[in-house]
């Protein structure tokens, strides 16, 4: 869908448009789980868990967002959701660590019942941590009524996306800085600490922009008061991002600019911050490259040190060429 100039109007009607299907869920079983090694708040590396919840999905038509393949189109009756944290539990070793995510908010009551609660709280006793996510339009009293319940830190996670002004609002993701601010500020007054999900070069923007704006967004994150930020390189996949990429209006970003990113945000010193490491085979037409960097990106979010690059024979190659 575009205007008279030719541009692409992004609102709800055309992301969704945009789509394919979504994958078969079921809502008594989570739609996935994993563990891995994260370094803690406390500076131990240890293993953390991550349930993905089947539950409705988000009411949000954010552009990027991919996450409504694994969702419901109507709530999940009441009791489904601890009964998949139970199945994933059983299925898990043993871990202090746990994330929640469930393809929207936590604190939306149509994705997460309110009345489960209590037996999600009694589910989780004996963690040290428990991380969910949630959008700063669903972050009021309920994420303090969910903290009294639990026995572990809650912690929440939140998507910043990008600071870029003119992208955050296309990105359409219905959230000002000053609600992301104001979020922050909120749960750290509650004592609850929070993280944020920042982009690496999302649609309308160079390389270059997208690594600036990737480094403006994590010292804006520090300075709203987060403790931890995770850099995620933009992909496409869910229909409208795949429709801008045909336009050239986004571009898959460099893995070597997520090196630069996480090394800006380790620099800071300010708080951890992390790379998403997940297939970065998309972000390279080089297999040398992606083993090395994401060998080297690993140990960077482990260990929150900036480790040397190590240079690739093709981009020694490459140099020859130009
Ligand atoms: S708020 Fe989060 S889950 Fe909801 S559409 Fe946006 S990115 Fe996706
Ligand atoms: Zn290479």
């Amino acid at each position: 869908m575009s205007n008279k100039n030719g541009e692409v109007v992004i609102n709800d009607h055309w992301i969704v448009s945009s789509r394919g299907k979504k994958n078969p869920v079921d809502p008594q079983k989570p739609y996935g789980w994993l563990v891995e090694k994260e370094l803690s708040a406390s500076g131990k590396i240890e293993d953390m868990a991550t349930i993905f919840l089947t539950n409705m999905e988000c009411p949000f038509h954010c552009l990027m967002c991919d996450l409504w393949k694994n969702t419901t189109d109507h709530p999940v009756p009441a009791g489904a959701i601890p009964a998949q944290i139970e199945w994933a539990l059983e299925q898990m070793p043993k871990v202090k660590h746990l994330k929640l995510y469930n393809s929207g908010s936590f604190f939306d009551d149509r994705a997460i019942p309110v009345a489960d609660y209590q037996k999600i709280a009694s589910l989780l006793t004996g963690l040290e941590t428990v991380i969910v996510e949630s959008h700063p339009k669903f972050i009021d009293e309920s994420c303090l009524h969910f903290r009294d319940m639990l026995q572990a830190e809650l912690q929440i996670a939140i998507g910043l996306e990008t600071v870029q002004p003119e992208i955050l609002r296309k990105l359409n993701k219905h959230m000002t800085l000053d609600d992301f601010r104001f979020s922050v500020d909120y749960l750290t007054i509650n004592g609850i600490r929070s993280r944020a999900f920042i982009l690496l070069r999302p649609p309308f923007l160079s390389e270059s922009e997208g690594i600036y704006w990737a480094q403006r967004s994590i010292d804006f994150a520090f300075s709203a008061g987060v403790e931890c930020c995770i850099v995620i390189p933009v992909r496409a996949g869910n229909g409208a991002m795949d429709h801008l990429l045909e336009n050239g209006d986004f571009s898959l970003p460099d893995i070597h600019s997520l090196e630069s990113v996480l090394e800006y945000g380790i620099g800071l010193n300010a708080g951890r911050v992390f790379a998403d490491v997940w297939d970065l085979s998309l972000f390279s037409g080089c297999t040398n490259c992606v083993t090395l960097i994401t060998n080297r990106l690993n140990e960077m979010n482990l260990n929150q040190k900036i480790v040397g690059r190590e240079r690739c024979s093709c981009r020694i190659i490459n140099d020859q060429i130009n």
